[in-house]
Parts: C-alpha cells; structure tokens; sequence
C-alpha cells in the first residue's frame, strides 16, 4: 500500500457536498500540509446553512488510505482460492472489455450487467448507463437506490407522468402541519429534522405527527406519534381520502381542472375505509389518535407528507406512495409554498441516478425507455450503435438471473450487495457461480470484492469531481481537495476505457465538465411543445459550462433553462402551473387497494423483522465504520424488541440472540430502546462480514418486492429469535488486531489508537492465561502482563502494558454484564499510566468515582449517558439548552438532541417530577 506520507498535499479550503444522505449538506474541507482534513459545514449552501449532522461533522476521520483499494487487482490463477494479484491498468482494462465483449457475442447484450449505486456522482451515473442503454444495447442496468426510493419514482410517474418532486425543504418551515411517514428523520436525515425543529421552536403551535411503527428518536418533536402495524399505510391514507372526501375538504376547482381518476381512487378508499373505526383496527392504531390526524390533515392546508424508506421498501411500496399523493390530490395541495407530497431520498445521489436512467426501467434525462420517440430521441443525440429496447432486469431479479446463469458477466461499482441486498446468500451465490465478476470500490476487502475475479481502485470522497442531487433537485459540486492516492482512477474514466477498449465511439471526454455538459444538453434536446415531448427535467442553463464556470458552479435546483436571467436558485417547487407531465397536462389519482406484505408471519416464524439504519453510521460502514467519533454511539448490532417478546422467546437484554428467517440468520445483541410494539423487531443494516462475523441482516429479508418498482419489502420479514447459546462473553481492547480463530461471535469498533472486540464463544476456556495471551499474541514471560481470575464465578480479567502505556486488555466473563468500556478505552490516549489508573485497570473502572463517562449519547463532544445523568440530578437541569450550556453536549450537530431529551423525561419520570 502506499503510505500516506508520500502524498503531497496542497493545503486550503474546499466548497463540496457530504457523501452521505439525500439532504445534500454542503461541506467546506479544509486540508492541511499533513493530510488533516478540517469539515464544517458551508453557511452558504441552502440545504444546510452551515450545520452538519454527526456523520458530516466526522468526514475528516474517514479519509485515510487505511484499507483502501489503490491498484488494479485481477484473479490470475483459475484456483479461486488464490488471492487477486496486483496488474497494470493496461491488463485489468483489457480483461474486462475482452471479457465483455465476448460473452456479449457469444449470448447476446443481455448476458451481461451493471449494478451501480446511489454513491455515484452523475457523470459517473450518465456514462454507465450511455454504455449499457446506448452502445451494448441493453436495459440490464440497476441500482442500489432501487432499494431505498424505485416505489417513490414508481408514485411520482404515475401520479404526475414523470419523476418528479414537487416540493422544497423551504416548504417544511413554511408548513402548518409536517406528517413524517415511515421515517426516522432525527436519525437518517438528521439536518432536515434540525430545521423542522428550530421552526417549531419559533411557531409551537406547528404541528408534527410521525407515522411509524418504531418509537423513534423523531417522535420526541411530534405532536402526535401514529404506531400503525407494519404494512398498513394504504389503509391509514385510503381512509385520510374518504374522511377528507366527506368533510368538505376537496379542492373541487383544482381537481376538475388539473386531476384525473378522483372518482375510481374515492371508489377504492370508501369501499374499506369509511369507517375510521375499521381503519384503526387495520393500522393497529387508538382510534382517537387516528381521527385527531385526520381532522388535523383537514384543518390544515399548509401540509406536507415527506415519506422515506418506511414507505418505500414495501410490496406494497408503491401504491402507499399514491395513497399519499391522492390526499395531496384531493385537496389541491401541491405547487404552492408549504405543501405537498415529498420524498426524501437516503442516499447523496438518488435523483441524479434518477435524472441519467440509472433504473432498469428508465432512459437518459427522464425519458422512457418503452416510448420508441424517447429511444429515438436519444439515439440520435448519442449518436448510439445499439439502444435498448425493453426494460432491464431489477437489482433482485438481475441476482436472480446471474445465479440461474442468464446472467454471465456483472460489473458492480460503489456498492456491496451481498451485504445490503435482500435474501443476500443468494448474492453470495450468484456471485460464486458468476463467469465474470467485475467490481469498482474504494475498499478492498468487502464482503462483495471476495468474489470479484477483477478489482478496479476508484476515487473516494474528496478525491473524485463532479454534481450531486439532494431530495430537493438541488444540484451540488463534489469537489475533489485531495491528491490521488495510488493508481485510483474517477469511476466515469473507468467507465469511459472500457467502452473505448470495447471499440465504442462517444466516450472521449478529456474532462468532468464534458461529460455534465453532454448530461445538461441532452436534457435540452428535443424537449418542448414542438418536438411533441416536453419534459419537466431540463438543465439547458447549464449546458455550455466551461472546466472555470463547472468549477464555479453554485448548488441550484432544476429545472433551470437559463441562467442568463441571473436566476442562480433554479426552480424550488414545480406545478405552480397546474400543469403536470401525463400528455393530457393532468395529475392522475390512483386507486390503491390496500394489501398486506407479501409473506405473513406464522408459528415457525411469528414476528416481524423491521430493518433500517443507526444515528452515525451510514449503508455498510466502508467509510464511517473507520470514525471512532461515529463508533461509540452504537458499537455493535443489536435486535430491539418488546421486552415481553423477549421474555416469550428465552431471550434477555445483553445477551446475544439468533435471528432466523426462511432466508437466512444472524447474530445480534438484545436490546429495550421501549419503542417496539409487540410482535415485531428492528435490526440495523450495518454490520456486515467485515466488521462482524454473523450480523448482515440482508441475510434473513425477504425477496418479495413491489410488482411496479420491484423495492424489496425490507420494512417486514417474518422471523424468529431464540437464545444464542454461548459459554463466555468477553471484550478485547488492543493497539493490534487478535486472533480470532476460537471465537463464535465477535464485532470490531474502531477506536482512536485502539480495535475494540466484542466477543462471544460457545466452548468453554480451560486455561484462561494462556487463552488470552494467544488471543492477544503476548508472550507472558517477559511481558507487563496483569491478571485477575475468579475461578468459581468464570471471571477472568487481563491487561497488558509496554512502557507504562496500556497497550491490550480482555475481560471475560459467563455473563453479558462486563464493566464499561468507556474507561480503558480512555487509557489509550494516555502516553504513561499514572498509579491511580494501574490501580482501576482490573476493575475495568477509575478508583475515583464518576470518570465513567458511560455509553456515548453526543458523538461531537465524546459526552457519555453517564455523565449526563449525572449533570441532570446533581444539578436539577429541566431541559436541553441546559444540558448543552452544563456540557456542552447536543451543541453542535445537534443529532443526539432527541436522545438528551429522552434522558431527561426517563429520570424527570423516575423522580416524580
Ligand atoms: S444530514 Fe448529515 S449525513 Fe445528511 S447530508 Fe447533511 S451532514 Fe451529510
């Protein structure tokens, strides 16, 4: 590997957009002659003004080269079990063209594939899917973004005739009433929320309702929090339709001149869910609850539904997308300041995907791929060999065809399916059986690059170049301000030599800005009343953009046709006109029969697995899996349960749990976050095989998926738990990596100066010395090597030192209870233990009361559970701006404000107060 030191950095400041979620934050990098990375947040973009969420704040942790993938690697024995071996680009481009090409000639374009990502940057995204749809002639490209948003582009194009959004985040300040559905906002967008937030601080009587079936940390804002059962949101809104129906609340002008389909959609909805009664009883809700809703729906014209993943990734997905459009419909709420429909999207470049086809079921710059105009249209403007002519296959169905071997050759960039996609052992599969496996990553060892046969090194966040969408069409730079490392190449170059190597024409950009020109002027093409195909998405202001003005480019929303006028903000909400995409210039209701998921929970299996993601980390932990900032909130996977659930099915909090569904099992620690109704879990998607032995959820979910935007149902799997049956839990703490072999389960956290180990084993350690100074590899006979045993209770406890610095501990036990980590974990900043600290070492904890600082709650400032505790007792704090005036804690980000508040009900409520 080459070692950060021979980088030479240019040290100054950078304006670019965080890589993380759908809000699009912009970021000011600051890189100094050592390679240190400074992040704050840029005062001047408008999706952020400044702030950043933990996982933003912690950007400058992450870009190391520990771990990364900086050559071209290729598989060049036939033995499998030979690792890849470094080659030139020369030969690794080559292989993949040569290889391409012939199975393309040998079974046609549709043997082959692309599986891409939502962390591709739009250039990349445009050349992808130029090569696939244009040039080998085929649709099969997908991408992850179809597991978290395909059922909202599904709702929007049967709603409006395109794929698109209407509103704004300005319009969440401007709401009177903000309805989240099936998202935990506080925690996966968490700027967004912080917005909602500071506005309902200054306008209290603002109102919010959260639609989840999880307690959340987003619930600690609401007004009114609606657990409705798992599945049930198209009975919730079929009912809000038929009750806004009855009481007066349809705007009649707006529906008859701008809507279709009112009549057969209010058909569906009052067949079922007349009765608000009936409609409780099918969500599971407090009838009362469920009526103040609707009335409040009724009362309140300046009302926005943003819907996220909980929506989304549904077998029902889509028509729950349209149940809420219908409402927004039915009431003319659209178009106009502080209301609408509005889809937030997970990842950082979702809609730009979505602008360039990056779906298997879409073409370039939002045209359709079964619209023959549209194939033609871009046809003529690439000038393309070979243009697709069907649909491709979705990311589920496409695993499917590469396991069956229709399928021959995929070439997955910036993402790791056999971690996140459903039923994911048949990844693993499919992968196995795969003749050509390409994959582009900044990482080399991922759980999906063990089965690649040809590794390619891509560039990483603040090294690559190019546009980004936020949820909000807000189109944002990502600027590179750091040096290329190794022989890494831009995912669009890569890209664009194969193609070339393939022997196709259209692939000779010299720079990023071309290829975003080539983006923006396709949008342009053809598109307005006299080519018979106006299309809403159009970037033409845009084309024509120098390497200086692509560089200067500030964040705008489309669509924006001119920037000549001066106009630098773009468009913030679309149908101010009434006039929608459908040929007719009319939004369409859609009828939505409500439906159950797919499979339903049984006595083998009988409960219902919710998934989904932690405060600081992000998809499969690549990047922020490397933060020790991000480790602490929440170190390990965990299964959170009703703790009745727990009591029925042999298992207790702190202990580990085995998860299985008819997919798949997994690992996890049980645990009462109080927020889970009974019959159903939630488990994290994070963890995966790199940084845990048995804890990838997308292991267990389901394969069902939406019959119209194919999204997997992720939101409901049935599933059991039982007791994983274990003889010891432990923890290591070590400046170096142990060795693992005599471990059942264990995770890795990263730490600063340290890997931290949570550790479990089924057989039983006879001789613990020895045991743990192999685990640990520490010869014992010359070492500084303090133990502590308690033969009769299990216990044991070891702590080696070098030079009077803590250099590995383990502890174990028969139990889950172990001391705190928080404390030992602090040693290894220390340069010398002093004698108080050799004193705490066995114990595992300060002889001096209150050094332990507990689990993290504020990443920004390493603030402890404990320690805020211990501050709002001692000192009677009430609320939060207490908290963060006492401890500084909750005063940056802002993302742990929800958790402090909780903090403060539970011992408000254990006091009496
Ligand atoms: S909310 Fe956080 S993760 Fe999302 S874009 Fe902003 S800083 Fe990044």
């Amino acid at each position: 590997m080459l070692p950060a030191e021979k980088l030479s950095y240019k040290p100054g400041s950078t304006l670019t957009t965080c890589p993380y979620c759908g809000v699009g934050c912009g970021v000011r990098a600051t890189l100094h002659s050592d390679g240190q990375v400074d992040i704050a947040g840029d005062e001047s973009h408008a999706s952020n003004y400044g702030r950043l969420c933990v996982k933003g704040s912690a950007l400058g942790e992450t870009v190391d080269l520990d771990g990364r993938l900086l050559y071209p690697k290729m598989r060049v024995e036939a033995d499998a079990t030979q690792p890849l071996q470094r080659v030139s680009w020369d030969a690794a481009l080559d292989q993949v063209a040569h290889g391409f090409r012939s199975i393309i000639e040998q079974h046609g374009p549709d043997s082959v594939a692309l599986y891409v990502s939502g962390q591709l940057l739009t250039e990349d995204y445009y050349i992808a899917n130029k090569l696939m749809k244009g040039y080998i002639g085929s649709a099969n490209i997908d991408t992850n973004s179809r597991l978290c948003m395909s059922s909202a582009v599904a709702g929007h194009k049967r709603a409006f005739g395109a794929d698109l959004v209407p509103v704004c985040y300005e319009d969440l300040e401007l709401a009177d009433l903000v309805v989240l559905v099936g998202s935990n906002t506080a925690w996966c967008h968490p700027i967004l929320f912080q917005r909602i937030a500071r506005i309902k601080e200054t306008r209290p009587q603002m109102k919010l309702v959260v639609i989840d079936p999880r307690r959340t940390a987003t619930c600690e804002l609401a007004d009114l929090h609606l657990p409705l059962k798992a599945g049930s949101d198209v009975w919730l809104f079929n009912g809000l339709l038929s009750f806004l129906a009855r009481n007066n609340a349809i705007d009649n002008n707006f529906v008859d001149t701008s809507t279709n389909g009112m009549a057969a959609a209010l058909d569906v909805a009052e067949s079922g869910c007349v009765d608000h009664g009936a409609v409780a009883k099918a969500c599971k809700l407090d009838p009362h609850d469920l009526l103040t809703f609707y009335e409040w729906f009724a009362a309140h014209e300046r009302t926005v539904t943003a819907f996220s993943q909980g929506v989304n990734q549904s077998s029902s997905g889509t028509d729950k997308v349209n149940s809420i459009i219908n409402c927004h419909l039915l009431t003319g709420r659209i178009g106009r300041p502080g209301m609408g429909p509005f889809s937030i999207t997970g990842q950082p470049n979702a809609m730009g995907g979505r602008e360039v086809g990056g779906l298997a079921n879409m073409l370039a710059a939002h045209m359709e791929l079964e619209n023959p105009q549209h194939r033609q249209t871009v046809q003529d403007f690439w000038q393309a060999p070979r243009m697709a002519e069907r649909p491709g296959l979705k990311a589920v169905d496409l695993f499917h065809a590469i396991e069956s071997g229709r399928v021959k050759a995929v070439w997955i960039i910036a993402t790791n399916p056999v971690v996140s996609l459903p039923d994911a052992d048949q990844v693993q599969r499919a992968l196995a059986k795969c003749e050509l496996v390409v994959v582009s990553d900044i990482i080399e060892k991922t759980d999906t690059n063990a089965f690649a046969h040809v590794l390619l090194p891509a560039l990483s966040w603040g090294e690559k170049d190019g546009t980004v969408t936020s949820s909000e069409r807000r189109i944002s730079r990502q600027r590179a301000f750091l040096p290329t490392p190794g022989e890494a190449r831009a995912d669009w170059q890569i890209l664009c030599q194969v193609a070339q190597r393939m022997g196709f024409k259209g692939f000779d950009f010299a720079a990023v800005h071309q290829v975003f020109d080539e983006h923006a002027r396709l949008s342009a093409y053809r598109n307005g009343d006299a080519f018979g195909q106006r299309r809403t998405f159009n970037l033409s202001g845009l084309s024509g953009l120098d390497q200086k003005q692509f560089d200067a480019m500030a964040p705008v929303q489309w669509p924006l046709t001119t920037l000549a006028s001066g106009d630098k903000r773009g468009t913030p909400r679309l149908f101010a006109d009434r006039r929608f995409a459908h040929p007719d210039g009319k939004a369409r209701f859609i009828a939505t029969v409500p439906r159950g998921p797919q499979y339903a929970t049984d006595s083998d299996y009988p409960l219902s697995l919710n998934t989904g993601r932690v405060r600081d980390q992000w998809h499969t932990m690549t990047r922020t899996g490397k933060s020790p900032k991000l480790a602490d909130h929440v170190p390990e996977s965990f299964v959170d349960m009703h703790p009745q659930d727990a009591l029925l099915h042999g298992v207790r909090e702190g202990m580990l749990a085995r998860i299985s569904s008819r997919w798949g099992e997994m690992v996890a620690r049980v645990q009462h976050s109080g927020g889970i109704a009974r019959d159903s879990i939630f488990v994290p998607i994070h963890w995966n095989g790199q940084s845990a032995s048995d804890a990838r959820v997308g292991a267990l979910v389901n394969p069902a998926v939406d019959p119209v935007s194919g999204e997997p149902e992720f939101k409901h799997t049935p599933v059991r738990v039982e007791e994983f049956r274990v003889a010891w839990y432990g923890f290591v703490l070590s400046r170096s990596r142990p060795m693992l072999d005599d471990v059942t389960h264990w995770t890795r956290i990263q730490g600063r100066r340290f890997n931290r180990y949570e550790l479990a084993g089924r057989s039983p350690i006879s001789e613990h010395s020895t045991w743990a100074a192999a685990l640990l590899g520490v010869d014992t006979a010359d070492a500084d090597w303090l133990e502590y045993q308690d033969v009769s209770a299990g216990i044991y406890r070891a702590v080696h030192v070098v030079d009077d610095r803590i250099d590995a501990c383990v502890f174990l036990s028969p139990r889950p209870d172990l001391p705190s980590r928080a404390w030992l974990a602090s040693l290894f900043g220390k340069e010398k233990l002093d004698d108080a600290d050799r004193i705490g070492l066995l114990l595992g904890q300060p002889i001096e009361k209150g050094v332990d600082t507990g689990p993290t709650v504020c990443s920004c400032f390493g603030i402890g559970r404990n320690t805020i505790c211990d501050a709002v007792r001692k000192q009677g704090l009430t609320n939060v701006a207490q908290v963060t005036a006492c401890l500084k804690a909750g005063g940056n980000c802002g993302s742990c404000v929800p958790e402090i508040k909780k903090l403060l009900s539970e011992i408000l409520v254990e006091e009496g107060a």
